[in-house]
């Protein structure tokens, strides 16, 4: 997608602090963070929002979990605890038409209704 935020960050034509990487995945920092560690996991393959995900599609949205504990542990906070967050449609406050996984960490402990 050529205006895509994400598709940019991806083809590194966009700067952005990446903290892994493989052949179907990116993660880097939010850029506006909403906790002390706040971390997106970015597929390479553009996709919108969750909605566009079909039974098939059960790897592809696997290998976004498995990735997230994988960067959980490489940046220590595996046994502290994580939130993991997808915000699906704008009703849910998804401003990035690109599926992406939150990853909230370092003494965020606000209730689910708060965010
Ligand atoms: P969402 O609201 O679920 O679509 O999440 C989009 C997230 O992307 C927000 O938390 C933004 O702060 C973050 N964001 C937007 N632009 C960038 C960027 N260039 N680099 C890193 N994070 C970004
Ligand atoms: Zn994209």
């Amino acid at each position: 997608m050529l205006d895509c935020i994400f598709c940019k960050i991806i083809k590194k034509e966009l700067p952005a602090e990446i903290v892994y990487e493989d052949e179907k995945t990116i993660v880097f920092r939010d850029i506006h963070p909403k906790a002390p560690i706040h971390l997106l996991v970015v597929s390479k393959e553009h996709l919108p929002t969750i909605n566009d995900l079909k039974t098939e599609n059960s790897e592809f949205a696997g290998n976004l979990i498995l990735v997230a504990k994988k960067v959980a542990e490489k940046e220590g906070f595996l046994s502290e605890g994580y939130k993991l967050v997808f915000n699906v449609g704008r009703g849910a406050g998804q401003l990035i038409d690109h599926i992406h996984l939150h990853i909230l960490s370092g003494g965020y402990h606000r209730p689910l209704s708060e965010i």
